[in-house]
């Protein structure tokens, strides 16, 4: 059952209207909040092992760095992605805990910063 949520005025409807206008309040919206948490936690888990993937290359980079002496610049800035990484995933298992605060996603939600790389 994907149930969706108007950001507008709150209407829920059994689902998301394709023109992505709101039969309540007559406005159109790109920010649906849709209920689907098979969905959401399967981009989660997907972003958890993308972020686990860049943390040990960055911590790779930062080894090479110290142990093997290369003193490279973009070594330097791969090694900086572990911030970023370890943020995201700080952020997607505290989204995966509180199954009972879930109150639907939006399509931003489920969008992973690594594409900015
Ligand atoms: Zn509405």
């Amino acid at each position: 059952m994907k149930k969706a949520r108007c950001s507008h005025c709150d209407a829920i409807t059994e689902n998301l209207p394709v023109s992505h206008v709101c039969k309540q309040c007559g406005m159109f919206s790109n920010d649906w909040y849709i209920y689907d948490w098979a969905a959401f936690v399967s981009f989660k888990r997907m972003h958890i092992v993308m972020n686990w993937v860049v943390f040990t290359m960055s911590l790779s980079c930062l080894a090479a760095i110290v142990f093997l002496g290369i003193d490279d610049f973009f070594l330097w800035l791969l090694s900086l992605l572990a911030f970023p990484a370890v943020y995201d995933l700080f952020k997607s298992y505290g989204a995966l805990r509180d199954q009972d605060k879930y109150q639907g996603h939006r399509m931003r939600d489920t969008c992973s910063w690594i594409p900015l790389m």
